[in-house]
This record gives structure tokens, sequence and C-alpha cells, in this order.
């Protein structure tokens, strides 16, 4: 019997993954050239898909890295010449910080406890900082930053530029790319794809200024993918070194049937399925939500305080052909993570909560 994956990444697998991956073998797209007319076409293709799927205007460009932790670096060092602003409030969000200050920019934090969210209106953004690092969906404690909050924070700081990690939630939240200047995700998350290929979305604005960070004798702007060259590379649907072909191929195909299905209903879909699982933690004895305001739940990767220990639910639900995450560090032996991919039915779900 297969399992069904409800964990937060690794992830289930889109059910038409092996369809996918199957026409892949067919037409050899391990082995075709990534200067090829071919590759420049599923590029092409998997950007199309993108745009029409999360709304990403032209102005943005869209590259691919090895993974979204990768896409941390390559912001900070495109995009900051001194000083950063992070919202942390787990241990993504942390990390992304820490990234910051191993590249020695001077990094300003605003950190809240685990399971706690940011509003916009308690964000008071330093002075001189010159990028916004915001969370969208912070992994490690299930806590969301709604939409409106992330662009209001752009909007009263129009000078700055604004990063969202979108990681594991892309592509449910509606982010208004006129207002969001880069986002990224990985496509082991809610794209329901095997690990190996960070997704970046970029707009001029990044682009302008690392253009003028390059030309700092003082500063470097990284040699590995830096975004002048990603950019460069992209007016041609090429990338700079060899790419991870058959996942973006893969990802243009997913992303090509979730169009096909709707960006709205699959939102509506993920939405429905959400509320099916918070309701149920609030009716339960053995379980209750972690995360206390209803504006800050997540949608896509939903945490559980657990009576029992976690270790004891997660056996139980195994021997059932389902797997759930623990808690994440010190939550580890007290919580459960439930992840709400588009990959899983609502069918799936509710055999979940069934079993829990
Ligand atoms: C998983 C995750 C990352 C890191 O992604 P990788 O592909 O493992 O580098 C970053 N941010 C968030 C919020 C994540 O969930």
């Amino acid at each position: 019997m297969k399992n069904t994956y409800f964990t937060a990444g690794p992830a289930q697998m889109y059910p038409t993954f092996e369809k996918h991956l199957q026409t892949a073998l067919n037409e050899q797209l391990g082995s075709i050239s990534h200067r090829s007319q071919k590759f420049r076409d599923i590029y092409k293709f998997t950007v199309e898909q993108l745009r029409q799927l999360m709304n990403i205007p032209d102005t943005h460009g869209i590259f691919f890295a090895g993974s979204a932790s990768e896409i941390w670096e390559r912001i900070l060092l495109n995009c900051v010449e001194h000083e950063s602003f992070h919202l942390v409030n787990g241990s993504f969000s942390k990390k992304f910080y820490e990234y910051a200050v191993s590249l020695r920019k001077y990094a300003h934090l605003l950190e809240k406890p685990f399971g706690q969210g940011f509003d916009y209106a308690e964000v008071e953004v330093p002075e001189y900082a010159e990028v916004i690092c915001a969370t969208q969906n912070e992994t490690s404690a299930g806590v969301q930053m709604r939409e409106a909050d992330i662009h209001k924070l752009k909007r009263s700081n129009a000078k700055k530029l604004i990063a969202v990690d979108m990681v594991s939630s892309a592509p449910h939240p509606a982010l208004d790319f006129s207002v969001v200047d880069t986002a990224f995700f990985s496509v082991q998350k809610a794209f329901g794809l095997p690990a190996g290929l960070g997704v970046w979305i970029a707009n001029d604005r990044c682009l302008t200024k690392a253009e003028r960070l390059q030309k700092y004798e003082d500063n470097s702007i990284g040699a590995h993918h830096n975004l002048p060259v990603l950019w460069k590379n992209y007016e041609k649907y090429e990338t700079p070194a060899t790419p991870n072909v058959l996942l973006i191929y893969l990802l243009g195909k997913i992303a090509e049937d979730l169009n096909q299905i709707g960006a709205e209903t699959v939102r509506k879909e993920t939405e429905d399925k959400a509320k099916m699982i918070y309701k149920f933690l609030e009716n339960s004895d053995l379980y209750n939500t972690f995360v206390k305001e209803d504006r800050h739940r997540s949608r896509t990767v939903i945490v559980a305080n657990c009576q029992k220990p976690s270790a004891d639910i997660i056996a139980q639900v195994k021997k059932q052909g389902m797997i759930v995450g623990s808690g994440y560090g010190a939550f580890k032996d007290s919580q459960i993570r439930i992840a709400n991919f588009p990959a899983t039915s609502i069918e799936q779900v509710e055999a979940l909560l069934k079993v829990l």
C-alpha cells in the first residue's frame, strides 16, 4: 500500500506527477542540451504557466536555483548593500536573518514568539533598511502573514524592496506583484514535486539595485547566479549553468494542471480543507490549534498541540498509511504538523481526520 504524505516538504506528489515524469523520460529530457530550442521552449512554457497561476506580470523575471534557501543568499547579495530587515517568528524566518548576518549585512530583526504572527500596524521598519524580508508562511510554526499586511507594509515603505518567502504556501497566497518586488518558493512543498529546484521571482527594481551594487569595488553580489547574469540568460530563456531541466519541465506541467482547474478553485479547495482541519482540532479533546489568532493561521501548514506524545500519534496514523510531520525543534514531542497542499484531496484529508 502506498502512503499518503501530509508532511510539509518533501510532501505528497501531485497526482499527475507520475504521468508527466513518464512523458519526460519518453522525451529523453535528461539528455537534451540546455542551449537547445527544446529547453528554451520548456523554460518559456513554465514561465507562462506560473505567470498565469500566480498572476506574475512581465516586470518580473522568473529564475531557477537549487533550492529556496539558496535564494535567501541571492536576494541578500544582490539587493542589500548594508542593511536588511527581518520579520522573524520561527526557524525559517530566523535562518533568512542568520544568512544576512553571515553575509556581513547589518541585519535588523523584529522577533515574535513561535506561534505568533505579524500584523502590518505593529511593524516599524528601520529607516535605513533596504529590503524588508517577510515570511508569508512560517512552516515551523504554522503561522501566516496575510497578503494584505504584506502589501500595506510595502506601500508604506515604497522606496524599500520587499522580499517574500512563500516557500511552503505558493501558489496559494494571492500576492500583488505590482507591490511585491521579489518572492520565492521551492517545488517540494505545495507544488508536489521532488526537491531540487528553487524558483526566484524578481522585478526590474531588484535588477537595477544589483547592477548598481555590482559596480562598487568594496561590494560583491556573488559569482554564482547573480541577478544580472540570471536576467541576461532569462531574456533568451536560458540559464547560466546547466539547470534541473527535468524539474523545470515538471513544474510547468503541474502549473498547467493547476491552471486547468483554475487558480481560484485551487485556492478555494485549500481554504475549505484548512477549515475542515482547524474545525476538527477545535472540536477535539485530543488536540488543539497551536496558533491562537485565526488571521495568523496558515492555510497550508497546520500545527496542532497534542495531548498524547506526538510520536505515538504519528506511529498510529502511519499504520493506516498516512504520514504526518512532528513538531519543529522544541515542539517535536508535543505537536504534529499537517500539510494542506493541493496534492491531497478532500477525501484524503477526511480519512486523516477520522484516524486522528
Ligand atoms: C522549506 C523552506 C525553506 C527552505 O527551502 P529549501 O528548498 O529546503 O531550501 C525556506 N523557507 C520556508 C518557509 C520553508 O518552508
